[in-house]
């Protein structure tokens, strides 16, 4: 017979595995099946995130996992102008990405959990009180199967093909974040220079119906650079699901769509979703009340669903905008008082930053270049 589990947890990355640390903190028996040989790689993600969010949730990076810190992001126009924001302030780094996994998993590995790589979750069957799966080669039983496959399980709509190279050149600003906006080439979303030290960089581009190497390599061109490492991943832009919770299954990270639909930065939201849904689903077994892990749902939304739902109205905007809109709308947001305002926001919370900062005439502004339902739909927001 083998051994029933609390959780089964499909998927050793960051979701998964604060969720596997907390819940066995709390006393759960909590197997990790991470399909990779090594938690952490391949690394596709560029680790760039607020220390203030990793701390809050009790998972702040040690400090031989932070590479940088970031004190200034450049945003570029389509035709080269640009503003700086001053970053200094919003406590933002870069990690390691890999190194970070690797830090949660010894964490979660000390506080009671098993960890086993090469073990892919497959072969499902979800019985009244249970789930049976395979792991690996080993059968596995469980209360629940708690689901961090990542991009694996989210939705299908809002994926966007995306690619980063790892490099290094002499025109890398070492603490300085760089967005490039442009329609045509990156349509939806952009390309971005993220500096891991001096003179490397994490340089990536993405948008609906692009190819990323394409794309990154005519943003390098005239861009001296030496290539590092080279990663194609897609990044999920779609919104959080509708439901977090599903008969014997929880999902939690990415798989349930938990990303910032702005900039697909899902680091601290899905530790965020580890943490809230470790809570409710330990409580739920150890008082053996199903009814209590709807409250993982409704604390994370709580926290997150109306920032989510603003950067949805704001991507619906920006996907709408050419780049002659892209431009006037630059125009009309690049004034001092809204840089200085945006140096002192929340990065987590950026896009309720944001329309605070343009205010009710900032957005009106925007509203002349793009009359759409999204725009009003902003400016009646209470
Ligand atoms: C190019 C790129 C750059 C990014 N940059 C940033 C950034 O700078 N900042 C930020 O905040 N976010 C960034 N993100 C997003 C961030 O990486 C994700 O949101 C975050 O890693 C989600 O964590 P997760 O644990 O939910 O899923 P993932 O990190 O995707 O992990 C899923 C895990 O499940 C495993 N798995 C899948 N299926 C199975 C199975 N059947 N059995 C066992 N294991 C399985 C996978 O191997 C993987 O380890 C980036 C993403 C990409 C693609």
């Amino acid at each position: 017979m083998p051994k029933t589990y609390d959780f089964l947890v499909a998927g050793g990355s960051i979701a998964g595995l604060t969720f596997a640390s907390e819940a066995a903190r709390r006393g759960a028996s909590v197997l990790v099946a991470e399909e990779h040989d090594e938690i952490g790689e391949p690394e596709k993600c560029d680790g760039l995130v607020s220390l203030r969010g990793l701390t809050k949730y009790g998972y702040p990076p040690a400090p031989d996992v932070i590479q940088n810190k970031i004190t200034s992001a450049v945003i570029h126009s389509p035709s080269d102008r640009h503003f700086a924001v001053n970053a200094s302030s919003l406590d933002v780094v870069v990690l390691d990405r890999s190194a970070f996994d690797k830090q949660v998993a010894a964490t979660a590995v000390s506080n009671g959990a098993e960890v086993r790589t090469g073990s892919r979750v497959g072969r499902l069957v979800q019985r009244k009180d249970r789930v049976e799966a395979k792991a690996g080669d080993a059968d596995v039983e469980a209360r629940y199967l708690v689901d961090a496959t990542g991009p694996a399980s989210s939705p299908r709509h809002g994926i966007l093909p995306a690619a980063k190279y790892e490099l290094e050149g002499s025109w890398v600003r070492e603490h300085v974040v760089e967005v490039f906006l442009d329609a045509a080439k990156y349509p939806g979303f952009f390309a971005w220079v993220i500096p891991f030290g001096r003179h490397r960089a994490k340089v990536g581009a993405a948008g609906y119906g692009v190819s990323p190497f394409r794309a990154l390599d005519d943003f390098l061109q005239g861009r001296e650079c030496s290539v590092l490492r080279k990663v194609s991943a897609p990044i999920y832009v779609g919104g959080p699901s509708p439901r977090f919770v599903e008969p014997g299954r929880i999902l939690v990270g990415e798989s349930a769509g938990q990303v910032k639909p702005t900039t697909a930065g899902g680091i601290m939201t899905s530790v965020a979703a580890g943490v809230i849904a470790s809570k409710w689903a330990s409580q739920s077994v150890q008082k053996g009340d199903p009814a209590l892990l709807d409250r993982y749902q409704k604390e994370w939304e709580r926290t997150f669903l109306k920032e989510m739902r603003t950067m949805l109205r704001l991507r619906g905007i920006f996907e709408k905008l050419s780049n002659p809109d892209l431009e006037t709308v630059f125009s009309a947001m690049a004034t001092p008082r809204l840089i200085m305002k945006l140096s002192q926001t929340d990065f987590d919370f950026h896009a309720s930053a944001l329309l605070g900062a343009l205010g009710m005439s900032g957005l009106l502004r925007v509203a002349k270049v793009i009359a759409s339902a999204e725009v009003r739909s902003l400016l009646m927001e209470p």
